[in-house]
Protein backbone atom coordinates (compact mmCIF):
# COMPACT_ATOMS: atom_id res chain seq x y z
CA UNK A 1 0.00 0.00 0.00
CA UNK A 2 1.22 3.57 -1.06
CA UNK A 3 0.81 5.59 2.06
CA UNK A 4 0.50 8.81 -0.65
CA UNK A 5 -2.60 6.76 -0.99
CA UNK A 6 -3.61 6.29 1.80
CA UNK A 7 -6.70 8.16 2.99
CA UNK A 8 -5.87 8.33 6.86
CA UNK A 9 -3.54 10.81 8.14
CA UNK A 10 -1.09 11.13 11.32
CA UNK A 11 -1.80 12.88 13.57
CA UNK A 12 1.29 15.08 15.44
CA UNK A 13 -0.68 15.49 18.74
CA UNK A 14 -3.18 13.11 20.69
CA UNK A 15 -6.68 14.14 20.90
CA UNK A 16 -7.07 16.10 24.35
CA UNK A 17 -9.92 13.68 25.94
CA UNK A 18 -7.55 10.28 25.43
CA UNK A 19 -4.90 9.38 28.50
CA UNK A 20 -4.40 5.92 27.62
CA UNK A 21 -1.51 4.95 25.46
CA UNK A 22 -3.67 2.65 23.50
CA UNK A 23 -6.13 5.50 22.44
CA UNK A 24 -3.87 8.31 22.00
CA UNK A 25 -1.52 5.93 19.66
CA UNK A 26 -4.09 5.01 17.71
CA UNK A 27 -5.56 7.92 17.06
CA UNK A 28 -2.53 9.60 16.26
CA UNK A 29 -1.63 6.62 13.88
CA UNK A 30 -4.47 6.59 11.94
CA UNK A 31 -5.68 3.25 13.27
CA UNK A 32 -8.95 3.86 14.59
CA UNK A 33 -11.04 7.16 14.67
CA UNK A 34 -13.44 7.51 17.30
CA UNK A 35 -17.13 8.36 16.38
CA UNK A 36 -18.19 8.70 19.97
CA UNK A 37 -17.14 8.22 23.62
CA UNK A 38 -16.27 3.65 23.51
CA UNK A 39 -17.51 3.90 20.09
CA UNK A 40 -14.93 3.72 17.41
CA UNK A 41 -14.43 3.20 13.29
CA UNK A 42 -11.38 0.81 12.09
CA UNK A 43 -9.57 2.31 9.47
CA UNK A 44 -7.38 0.61 6.88
CA UNK A 45 -4.24 0.42 9.23
CA UNK A 46 -6.32 -0.70 12.51
CA UNK A 47 -8.59 -3.19 10.34
CA UNK A 48 -5.35 -4.88 9.28
CA UNK A 49 -3.95 -5.66 13.05
CA UNK A 50 -7.96 -6.28 13.73
CA UNK A 51 -7.88 -8.91 11.05
CA UNK A 52 -4.66 -10.54 11.76
CA UNK A 53 -6.00 -11.14 15.76
CA UNK A 54 -8.90 -12.10 14.61
CA UNK A 55 -6.84 -15.08 12.17
CA UNK A 56 -4.91 -16.02 15.26
CA UNK A 57 -7.78 -16.69 17.45
CA UNK A 58 -9.93 -18.70 14.53
CA UNK A 59 -7.08 -21.12 13.86
CA UNK A 60 -6.94 -21.73 17.65
CA UNK A 61 -10.69 -22.20 17.58
CA UNK A 62 -10.69 -24.16 14.62
CA UNK A 63 -7.54 -26.55 16.08
CA UNK A 64 -10.44 -27.37 18.43
CA UNK A 65 -13.11 -28.53 16.47
CA UNK A 66 -14.70 -25.15 16.53
CA UNK A 67 -17.48 -23.91 13.62
CA UNK A 68 -17.74 -20.63 12.85
CA UNK A 69 -20.54 -19.32 11.95
CA UNK A 70 -22.27 -15.30 12.02
CA UNK A 71 -25.31 -14.43 14.49
CA UNK A 72 -26.85 -11.49 14.11
CA UNK A 73 -26.59 -8.15 16.21
CA UNK A 74 -30.72 -7.35 16.76
CA UNK A 75 -32.64 -9.69 18.83
CA UNK A 76 -35.70 -10.69 19.77
CA UNK A 77 -36.56 -9.33 23.13
CA UNK A 78 -38.56 -12.73 23.47
CA UNK A 79 -35.17 -14.59 24.15
CA UNK A 80 -33.95 -12.54 26.60
CA UNK A 81 -36.66 -12.72 28.48
CA UNK A 82 -36.83 -16.44 28.46
CA UNK A 83 -33.05 -16.05 30.09
CA UNK A 84 -33.92 -13.06 32.74
CA UNK A 85 -31.52 -11.50 30.64
CA UNK A 86 -34.12 -8.54 29.78
CA UNK A 87 -34.71 -7.52 33.15
CA UNK A 88 -30.63 -8.14 35.07
CA UNK A 89 -28.68 -7.16 32.39
CA UNK A 90 -27.96 -4.02 32.93
CA UNK A 91 -25.85 -3.26 30.03
CA UNK A 92 -28.49 -4.39 27.56
CA UNK A 93 -29.32 -2.08 25.04
CA UNK A 94 -33.05 -1.86 24.36
CA UNK A 95 -34.87 -1.30 21.34
CA UNK A 96 -38.47 -0.22 20.95
CA UNK A 97 -39.70 -0.74 17.16
CA UNK A 98 -42.30 1.39 15.30
CA UNK A 99 -44.21 -1.17 15.39
CA UNK A 100 -43.92 -1.56 19.02
CA UNK A 101 -42.53 -4.34 19.15
CA UNK A 102 -39.15 -4.96 21.60
CA UNK A 103 -35.68 -6.18 20.54
CA UNK A 104 -32.16 -6.20 22.15
CA UNK A 105 -29.38 -5.62 20.83
CA UNK A 106 -26.54 -8.35 21.17
CA UNK A 107 -24.83 -7.81 24.16
CA UNK A 108 -23.60 -11.54 24.54
CA UNK A 109 -24.96 -14.26 21.87
CA UNK A 110 -25.99 -17.47 24.42
CA UNK A 111 -29.87 -16.27 24.07
CA UNK A 112 -29.25 -16.55 20.03
CA UNK A 113 -27.44 -19.75 19.68
CA UNK A 114 -29.07 -22.01 22.24
CA UNK A 115 -32.21 -21.86 19.79
CA UNK A 116 -30.40 -22.39 16.89
CA UNK A 117 -28.63 -25.21 18.54
CA UNK A 118 -31.96 -26.72 19.98
CA UNK A 119 -33.03 -26.70 15.97
CA UNK A 120 -30.06 -28.83 14.85
CA UNK A 121 -29.07 -30.73 17.80
CA UNK A 122 -31.31 -33.77 18.47
CA UNK A 123 -29.05 -36.66 19.68
CA UNK A 124 -26.27 -37.62 21.96
CA UNK A 125 -24.83 -38.28 18.61
CA UNK A 126 -24.85 -34.65 17.40
CA UNK A 127 -22.45 -34.08 20.59
CA UNK A 128 -20.02 -32.59 21.46
CA UNK A 129 -20.39 -29.13 19.90
CA UNK A 130 -17.92 -26.35 19.47
CA UNK A 131 -19.62 -23.15 17.52
CA UNK A 132 -17.82 -19.46 17.25
CA UNK A 133 -18.14 -16.38 15.86
CA UNK A 134 -16.28 -12.79 15.40
CA UNK A 135 -18.67 -10.41 15.84
CA UNK A 136 -19.52 -6.91 17.64
CA UNK A 137 -21.38 -6.91 20.43
CA UNK A 138 -22.95 -3.97 21.98
CA UNK A 139 -23.39 -2.98 25.41
CA UNK A 140 -24.17 0.09 27.78
CA UNK A 141 -21.45 0.55 29.32
CA UNK A 142 -21.30 3.49 32.41
CA UNK A 143 -17.85 4.70 31.67
CA UNK A 144 -16.68 3.66 28.86
CA UNK A 145 -12.96 4.69 28.85
CA UNK A 146 -9.02 3.64 27.51
CA UNK A 147 -9.62 3.66 24.11
CA UNK A 148 -10.72 0.40 22.72
CA UNK A 149 -10.09 -1.47 25.70
CA UNK A 150 -13.98 -0.96 27.17
CA UNK A 151 -16.32 0.05 24.50
CA UNK A 152 -19.93 0.30 23.91
CA UNK A 153 -19.58 -1.20 20.79
CA UNK A 154 -17.06 -3.66 20.55
CA UNK A 155 -15.66 -7.08 19.27
CA UNK A 156 -15.72 -10.31 20.34
CA UNK A 157 -14.76 -14.08 20.15
CA UNK A 158 -17.36 -16.08 21.84
CA UNK A 159 -17.41 -19.72 21.25
CA UNK A 160 -20.36 -21.72 22.44
CA UNK A 161 -20.12 -25.49 23.61
CA UNK A 162 -22.62 -28.24 24.48
CA UNK A 163 -21.80 -31.54 25.82
CA UNK A 164 -23.31 -35.02 27.29
CA UNK A 165 -21.50 -34.60 30.45
CA UNK A 166 -19.70 -32.37 33.02
CA UNK A 167 -16.90 -34.57 32.88
CA UNK A 168 -16.59 -34.12 28.97
CA UNK A 169 -17.25 -30.16 29.33
CA UNK A 170 -14.06 -30.41 32.31
CA UNK A 171 -11.92 -32.03 29.43
CA UNK A 172 -12.81 -29.54 26.55
CA UNK A 173 -12.71 -26.45 28.81
CA UNK A 174 -9.09 -27.39 29.82
CA UNK A 175 -8.32 -27.98 25.62
CA UNK A 176 -9.74 -23.98 25.43
CA UNK A 177 -7.90 -22.90 28.20
CA UNK A 178 -4.61 -24.08 26.73
CA UNK A 179 -5.89 -22.59 23.52
CA UNK A 180 -5.99 -19.36 24.70
CA UNK A 181 -2.87 -18.98 26.70
CA UNK A 182 -1.13 -20.55 23.35
CA UNK A 183 -3.16 -17.76 20.95
CA UNK A 184 -1.99 -15.37 23.84
CA UNK A 185 2.21 -16.14 23.76
CA UNK A 186 1.96 -15.74 19.85
CA UNK A 187 0.01 -12.28 20.74
CA UNK A 188 3.33 -11.78 22.51
CA UNK A 189 1.40 -11.46 25.24
CA UNK A 190 1.43 -13.05 28.94
CA UNK A 191 -1.97 -14.27 29.92
CA UNK A 192 -2.10 -15.26 33.68
CA UNK A 193 -5.36 -17.37 34.47
CA UNK A 194 -6.96 -15.92 37.14
CA UNK A 195 -9.97 -17.84 39.14
CA UNK A 196 -13.27 -15.52 39.48
CA UNK A 197 -17.17 -16.30 40.05
CA UNK A 198 -19.10 -17.21 37.38
CA UNK A 199 -20.90 -13.58 35.98
CA UNK A 200 -24.08 -13.86 34.96
CA UNK A 201 -26.53 -16.20 36.86
CA UNK A 202 -23.84 -18.46 37.71
CA UNK A 203 -22.55 -19.63 41.07
CA UNK A 204 -19.40 -21.55 39.16
CA UNK A 205 -15.96 -20.97 38.89
CA UNK A 206 -15.22 -19.35 35.92
CA UNK A 207 -11.53 -17.93 34.45
CA UNK A 208 -9.91 -14.25 33.11
CA UNK A 209 -7.18 -14.25 31.17
CA UNK A 210 -5.42 -11.35 32.85
CA UNK A 211 -2.51 -9.28 31.02
CA UNK A 212 -0.57 -6.68 33.67
CA UNK A 213 -1.02 -3.38 32.63
CA UNK A 214 -1.58 -0.40 34.55
CA UNK A 215 -4.44 1.03 31.78
CA UNK A 216 -6.48 -2.27 33.01
CA UNK A 217 -9.30 -2.29 35.18
CA UNK A 218 -8.94 -4.97 37.24
CA UNK A 219 -6.75 -5.65 40.35
CA UNK A 220 -5.11 -9.01 40.31
CA UNK A 221 -2.71 -11.02 43.10
CA UNK A 222 -0.24 -13.50 41.23
CA UNK A 223 2.62 -15.20 42.50
CA UNK A 224 5.90 -14.36 40.09
CA UNK A 225 7.34 -18.24 40.81
CA UNK A 226 4.51 -20.10 39.65
CA UNK A 227 1.06 -19.41 37.36
CA UNK A 228 -1.14 -18.35 40.79
CA UNK A 229 -3.40 -15.48 39.85
CA UNK A 230 -6.76 -14.75 41.12
CA UNK A 231 -8.79 -11.56 40.63
CA UNK A 232 -8.98 -9.57 44.05
CA UNK A 233 -12.60 -9.11 44.08
CA UNK A 234 -13.18 -12.63 45.26
CA UNK A 235 -9.84 -13.46 46.64
CA UNK A 236 -9.16 -14.96 50.11
CA UNK A 237 -6.27 -13.94 50.14
CA UNK A 238 -3.95 -10.54 50.23
CA UNK A 239 -1.03 -8.96 48.92
CA UNK A 240 2.51 -9.85 50.37
CA UNK A 241 0.55 -13.48 51.70
CA UNK A 242 2.40 -16.74 50.57
CA UNK A 243 1.30 -17.87 47.21
CA UNK A 244 -1.02 -21.09 48.24
CA UNK A 245 0.05 -23.01 45.44
CA UNK A 246 4.06 -22.69 45.64
CA UNK A 247 4.79 -21.74 48.92
CA UNK A 248 7.74 -19.44 47.39
CA UNK A 249 7.02 -16.23 47.45
CA UNK A 250 4.90 -13.47 48.58
CA UNK A 251 1.60 -12.42 46.18
CA UNK A 252 2.12 -9.31 44.43
CA UNK A 253 -1.03 -6.88 43.93
CA UNK A 254 -1.15 -5.61 39.87
CA UNK A 255 -3.72 -3.67 37.91
CA UNK A 256 -4.39 -5.90 34.65
CA UNK A 257 -6.93 -5.79 31.88
CA UNK A 258 -9.06 -9.15 31.07
CA UNK A 259 -8.71 -10.38 27.72
CA UNK A 260 -11.14 -12.84 27.58
CA UNK A 261 -12.76 -15.59 29.73
CA UNK A 262 -14.26 -19.02 30.15
CA UNK A 263 -17.53 -19.91 31.92
CA UNK A 264 -19.01 -23.12 33.03
CA UNK A 265 -22.60 -22.30 32.13
CA UNK A 266 -24.32 -25.46 33.27
CA UNK A 267 -27.40 -26.14 31.92
CA UNK A 268 -29.04 -23.19 32.70
CA UNK A 269 -29.56 -21.60 29.03
CA UNK A 270 -31.10 -25.19 27.70
CA UNK A 271 -33.67 -25.32 30.31
CA UNK A 272 -34.36 -21.50 29.60
CA UNK A 273 -34.90 -22.42 26.09
CA UNK A 274 -35.88 -26.14 26.82
CA UNK A 275 -33.26 -27.45 24.68
CA UNK A 276 -32.98 -31.72 25.58
CA UNK A 277 -31.59 -34.61 22.90
CA UNK A 278 -32.21 -38.35 23.06
CA UNK A 279 -29.41 -39.80 25.53
CA UNK A 280 -27.57 -42.65 24.97
CA UNK A 281 -30.29 -44.47 27.70
CA UNK A 282 -33.32 -43.98 25.41
CA UNK A 283 -34.10 -40.77 27.75
CA UNK A 284 -33.97 -36.74 27.28
CA UNK A 285 -30.83 -34.75 28.62
CA UNK A 286 -29.98 -31.10 28.97
CA UNK A 287 -26.77 -30.29 27.61
CA UNK A 288 -23.98 -29.19 29.68
CA UNK A 289 -22.55 -25.79 28.00
CA UNK A 290 -19.77 -23.73 28.05
CA UNK A 291 -19.06 -20.02 27.03
CA UNK A 292 -15.34 -19.06 26.11
CA UNK A 293 -15.23 -15.22 25.07
CA UNK A 294 -11.96 -13.08 23.88
CA UNK A 295 -12.49 -9.52 23.10
CA UNK A 296 -10.62 -9.07 20.11
CA UNK A 297 -10.53 -5.45 20.29
CA UNK A 298 -9.91 -4.84 23.71
CA UNK A 299 -6.63 -7.30 22.93
CA UNK A 300 -5.38 -5.02 20.20
CA UNK A 301 -5.41 -2.20 22.74
CA UNK A 302 -3.44 -4.31 25.49
CA UNK A 303 -0.85 -5.55 22.70
CA UNK A 304 -0.46 -1.57 21.99
CA UNK A 305 -0.08 -0.72 25.90
CA UNK A 306 2.04 -3.50 26.23
CA UNK A 307 4.69 -2.47 23.37
CA UNK A 308 4.81 1.25 22.67
CA UNK A 309 7.96 3.72 23.38
CA UNK A 310 7.66 7.66 23.16
CA UNK A 311 7.53 7.84 19.40
CA UNK A 312 4.58 5.67 19.02
CA UNK A 313 3.49 1.81 18.57
CA UNK A 314 6.24 -1.62 18.62
CA UNK A 315 4.04 -3.68 16.41
CA UNK A 316 4.49 -7.68 17.51
CA UNK A 317 5.55 -8.89 13.47
CA UNK A 318 2.42 -11.38 13.96
CA UNK A 319 0.08 -8.69 14.02
CA UNK A 320 1.75 -5.87 12.76
CA UNK A 321 -0.33 -3.93 9.88
CA UNK A 322 2.27 -4.52 7.32
CA UNK A 323 6.15 -6.40 7.80
CA UNK A 324 7.72 -3.42 6.26
CA UNK A 325 7.87 0.32 6.26
CA UNK A 326 9.48 1.56 3.08
CA UNK A 327 10.58 4.81 2.54
CA UNK A 328 11.75 6.29 -0.21
CA UNK A 329 14.56 9.94 0.27
CA UNK A 330 15.37 12.35 -2.56
CA UNK A 331 14.13 13.38 -5.38
CA UNK A 332 16.39 12.58 -8.38
CA UNK A 333 14.57 9.89 -11.13
CA UNK A 334 17.45 7.23 -9.94
CA UNK A 335 15.91 6.83 -6.43
CA UNK A 336 12.47 6.94 -7.34
CA UNK A 337 13.17 4.22 -9.54
CA UNK A 338 14.84 1.74 -6.91
CA UNK A 339 12.42 2.91 -4.17
CA UNK A 340 9.68 1.92 -7.16
CA UNK A 341 11.26 -1.29 -8.01
CA UNK A 342 12.02 -2.12 -4.43
CA UNK A 343 8.25 -1.76 -3.71
CA UNK A 344 7.64 -3.67 -6.63
CA UNK A 345 9.84 -6.95 -5.96
CA UNK A 346 8.67 -7.42 -2.40
CA UNK A 347 5.32 -7.50 -3.69
CA UNK A 348 6.03 -9.66 -5.86
CA UNK A 349 7.02 -11.93 -3.02
CA UNK A 350 4.24 -11.83 -1.12
CA UNK A 351 5.42 -9.09 1.73
CA UNK A 352 3.80 -6.56 3.22
CA UNK A 353 4.35 -3.32 2.39
CA UNK A 354 3.76 -0.07 3.43
CA UNK A 355 5.02 2.65 0.98
CA UNK A 356 6.06 5.99 2.03
CA UNK A 357 6.17 7.20 -1.32
CA UNK A 358 4.80 11.21 -0.59
CA UNK A 359 7.17 13.33 -2.38
CA UNK A 360 6.01 16.16 -0.53
CA UNK A 361 7.49 15.04 2.87
CA UNK A 362 10.96 14.74 4.05
CA UNK A 363 13.18 12.75 5.96
CA UNK A 364 11.96 13.89 9.54
CA UNK A 365 8.25 13.48 8.46
CA UNK A 366 8.78 10.31 7.14
CA UNK A 367 11.11 8.86 10.30
CA UNK A 368 7.98 10.18 12.86
CA UNK A 369 5.43 8.33 10.86
CA UNK A 370 7.73 5.48 10.57
CA UNK A 371 8.01 5.33 14.43
CA UNK A 372 4.36 5.88 15.01
CA UNK A 373 2.82 3.45 12.91
CA UNK A 374 5.43 0.85 14.38
CA UNK A 375 5.90 -1.32 11.26
CA UNK A 376 8.41 -3.74 12.55
CA UNK A 377 11.35 -3.01 10.16
CA UNK A 378 12.00 0.45 7.98
CA UNK A 379 13.88 0.42 5.03
CA UNK A 380 14.83 3.20 3.50
CA UNK A 381 15.89 4.16 -0.09
CA UNK A 382 18.27 7.53 -0.86
CA UNK A 383 21.04 8.95 -3.17
CA UNK A 384 23.81 7.40 -0.53
CA UNK A 385 22.12 3.71 -0.84
CA UNK A 386 21.50 4.01 -4.25
CA UNK A 387 25.10 4.57 -4.55
CA UNK A 388 26.31 2.14 -2.91
CA UNK A 389 23.59 -0.31 -4.19
CA UNK A 390 22.27 -1.07 -0.75
CA UNK A 391 19.12 -0.69 1.41
CA UNK A 392 19.37 1.26 4.87
CA UNK A 393 17.25 -1.27 7.35
CA UNK A 394 16.23 -0.78 11.07
CA UNK A 395 14.37 -2.45 13.43
CA UNK A 396 11.41 -0.55 15.11
CA UNK A 397 12.73 -1.97 18.85
CA UNK A 398 16.16 -1.45 17.83
CA UNK A 399 18.48 1.77 17.31
CA UNK A 400 20.89 0.07 15.32
CA UNK A 401 21.17 0.55 11.14
CA UNK A 402 22.25 -1.76 8.55
CA UNK A 403 23.00 -1.51 5.25
CA UNK A 404 22.16 -4.71 2.60
CA UNK A 405 21.41 -5.82 -0.48
CA UNK A 406 17.83 -6.53 -1.88
CA UNK A 407 18.92 -10.71 -1.38
CA UNK A 408 19.42 -10.24 1.88
CA UNK A 409 16.34 -7.83 2.78
CA UNK A 410 13.84 -10.62 0.87
CA UNK A 411 15.86 -12.80 3.30
CA UNK A 412 15.05 -11.08 6.47
CA UNK A 413 11.57 -10.97 5.08
CA UNK A 414 10.29 -14.34 3.52
P1 LIG B 1 -15.32 -6.85 32.02
O1 LIG B 1 -15.22 -7.41 33.37
O2 LIG B 1 -14.03 -6.26 31.53
O3 LIG B 1 -16.49 -5.94 31.83
P2 LIG B 1 -16.84 -9.08 31.17
O4 LIG B 1 -16.68 -9.93 32.36
O5 LIG B 1 -18.08 -8.28 31.03
O6 LIG B 1 -15.56 -8.09 31.06
P3 LIG B 1 -17.48 -10.94 29.03
O7 LIG B 1 -18.86 -10.47 29.03
O8 LIG B 1 -17.31 -12.34 29.42
O9 LIG B 1 -16.55 -9.98 29.90
O10 LIG B 1 -16.77 -10.69 27.64
C1 LIG B 1 -15.69 -11.48 27.15
C2 LIG B 1 -14.50 -10.62 26.81
O11 LIG B 1 -14.89 -9.50 26.02
C3 LIG B 1 -13.82 -9.98 28.01
O12 LIG B 1 -12.90 -10.89 28.57
C4 LIG B 1 -13.13 -8.78 27.40
O13 LIG B 1 -11.91 -9.17 26.81
C5 LIG B 1 -14.10 -8.37 26.31
N1 LIG B 1 -14.95 -7.24 26.75
C6 LIG B 1 -15.96 -7.26 27.65
N2 LIG B 1 -16.54 -6.06 27.77
C7 LIG B 1 -15.85 -5.24 26.91
C8 LIG B 1 -15.97 -3.87 26.56
N3 LIG B 1 -16.91 -3.10 27.09
N4 LIG B 1 -15.12 -3.36 25.65
C9 LIG B 1 -14.16 -4.13 25.07
N5 LIG B 1 -14.01 -5.44 25.36
C10 LIG B 1 -14.83 -5.99 26.26
MG1 LIG C 1 -18.46 -6.31 31.57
Amino acid sequence: MRLSKLFTKTLREAPKDEITANAQLLAKGGFVFKVMSGVYAFLPLGLRVLNKIRNIIREEMDALGGQEILMPSLHPAEYWKATGGWDNIDVLFKIKSRTEKDYALGQSHEEIVTPIVKEMVKSYKDLPLAIYQVNWKFRDELRPKSGILRGREFEMKDMYSFHESQEDFENFYEKVKKAYINAYKKLGLVAKVAEASGGNFSEKISYEFMVLTDAGEDDILYCSACDFCVNLNIAKQKENDVCPRCGKVKLEKGKASEVGNVFDLGKKYPKDFDFQYAAQDGGKEYPVMGCYGWGTTRTMGVVVEKFHDEKGIVWPDIIAPFQVHLIHLGDSKEVKKAAEDLYKELQKNKIEVLFDDREDKGAGEKFIDADLIGIPLRAVVSEKTVKEKKIEIKKRNEEKIKLVDKKELLKILC
